[in-house]
């Protein structure tokens, strides 16, 4: 069978030309899964200004047929689970569950800013002048511009796509080059769902493209998640067109556990959050903060849960974490283990992986008693790793997870409410967790970081209308000046 040529598309109309990738299966690199014609650099302008003249067509659509329309793009993007799931798994190589729920998460996002189109409202004020009124009122911004990472490019387009789209916005989307296949699937869901083609663009390709269109003038907002680097030259970029930022960036998640916690569900809690996804996800926690009443037995639940992580190809039930999704990644994750190893840390791994095929598989590493001033302990790493901290108590482990510059994630297991407050009250975290795994999103709540982590409004819930669209304020005085 030949694979599928994944194509950019402006206006209903097809990229042809351009450098022609080969997209490789990660857990059987023999595969060719696709291959994706990257665009030209030189298309970012046609596509922008493409996307100025289809603003109005969207921004005025009646209301109720913009929130019918996104309503229908989360039942497609539903009704399509299987193939979008499965197309995830093989050019990213995330597990297949791991996967659909990713892709239920997209459905649920389109759904919640269907209901959005409708809440979008103004304000309205007395003024300090005699017979005078003031409105609030909420506008599109006008193009946005989306660039996504390969980790899950299906949720956080569609986070991006969602909300641009139900406040009015025309839309560039340039997803990860790593990962085109499933992000193409979305959007086709949501042209198919009835997005005038010309309101939503597709570019594939890679940074040089990205920077293109972030440098462009024509380009409103961009909407950027990603690697700390990319984020910093994109506000370069920015800088010079005044283009509004939402930035969402790296992180080093801190996980702690108390003296008090349940050690077996503290131990799964820790290895969830730092294994699932292959460690690949922005809020992965891949350092656990421990304090000595539990060390012996947390360590010793946690050492049986590594265990249990069984690597390997993502569509077989067996398996629980995938291979990385890049032989870039897996070398960066093996300089971090060599490094580990040759320190002489106490190590656990997971089993051997579960397939005989060529693949960036990496099993679950678990580093126990590692140094604060480790890479391990300091780095954001993106594998399967997993590195455990002592420390005399709660002071001690907060002072350690707000050392990092990033502060997108850190959670805590502990049944003392006393902690659970200082916790909440001092971690340096955009998302906080008690008792439960690393959190991925829901819909209706705000997602974001602080310190380095992000940069600009939150993602999701009626707080995205902070960046999707701007305030005009406007006197009206109903007596002649
Ligand atoms: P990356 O920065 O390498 O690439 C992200 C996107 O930017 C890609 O589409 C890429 O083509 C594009 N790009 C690269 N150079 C560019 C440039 N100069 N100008 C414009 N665009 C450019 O990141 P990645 O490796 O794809 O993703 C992994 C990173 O993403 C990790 O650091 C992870 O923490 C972060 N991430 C953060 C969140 C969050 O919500 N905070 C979520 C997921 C991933």
């Amino acid at each position: 069978m030949t694979a599928p040529r994944i194509r950019s598309r402006i206006a209903g109309e097809w990229l042809e030309h351009g450098h022609v990738h080969e997209i490789r299966n990660p857990a059987d690199t023999a595969e060719t899964v696709a291959t994706a014609v990257f665009a030209e650099p030189s298309e970012a302008d046609r596509a922008v200004w493409n996307a100025r003249s289809a603003f109005d067509l969207w921004r005025r659509m009646p209301l109720m047929q913009r929130s019918h329309i996104l309503f229908s793009a989360s039942r497609r993007i539903g009704e399509r689970s299987q193939s979008i799931a499965r197309s995830i798994s093989r050019e990213q190589g995330k597990v297949l569950p791991e996967a659909m729920g990713e892709v239920q998460r997209a459905s649920d996002i389109f759904a919640y800013f269907a209901g959005e189109v409708l809440r979008m409202h103004g304000e309205h004020y007395p003024s300090t002048r005699v017979n005078t009124e003031i409105e609030v009122v909420r506008e599109p911004v006008g193009v946005v511009l989306a660039i996504t990472p390969w980790n899950f490019p299906v949720a956080i387009p569609a986070t991006k796509m969602a909300a641009a789209l139900a406040y009015g916005n025309s839309v560039i989307l340039k997803p990860s080059e790593v990962t085109p296949i499933s992000t193409s699937l979305l959007v086709e869901a949501i042209v198919d769902a009835g997005v005038p083609e010309s309101v939503l663009t597709l570019l594939i390709g890679g940074g040089q493209l990205g920077g293109e269109l972030a440098r462009h003038p024509g380009v409103d907002a961009i909407s950027f998640t990603g690697s700390m680097e990319t984020g910093r030259s994109i506000r370069r970029a920015a800088a010079e067109t005044d283009a509004e930022l939402q930035l969402e960036l790296g992180g080093k998640n801190a996980w702690i556990v108390l003296d008090d916690a349940d050690p077996a569900l503290a131990a799964r809690i820790a290895a969830e959050s730092a294994f699932l996804g292959t460690g690949q996800r922005c809020t992965a926690s891949s350092m656990v903060l421990v304090t000595p009443g539990i060390r012996g037995a947390f360590l010793d639940h946690l050492r049986e849960e590594v265990a249990r992580f069984t690597t390997g190809d993502p569509l077989d039930p067996e398996v629980r974490i995938g291979p990385l999704v890049s032989a870039a990644q897996r070398d960066k994750v093996e300089t971090y283990l060599q490094q580990a190893r040759a320190v002489g840390y106490r190590m656990t791994t997971g089993p051997a992986p579960r397939s005989s095929r060529a693949g960036y598989f990496v099993v679950p590493h678990l580093f126990e008693s590692v140094e604060q001033e480790d890479p391990l302990a300091t780095d954001e790493i993106f594998g399967p790793v997993l590195a455990t901290i002592d420390v005399p108590n709660l002071d001690a482990a907060l002072m350690i997870a707000n050392r990092s510059p990033y502060g997108l994630s850190g959670g805590i297991c502990t049944q003392s409410l006393d902690a659970v407050q200082k916790f909440k009250r001092e971690i340096e975290a955009g998302i906080v967790t008690v008792n439960l795994p690393t959190a991925g999103s829901e819909p209706h709540v705000p997602f974001g970081g602080i310190k380095q982590s992000s940069h600009g409004p939150r993602e999701l819930s009626g707080h995205a209308a902070s960046f999707f669209t701007r305030t005009r304020t406007i006197y009206i005085s109903s007596v002649p000046a």
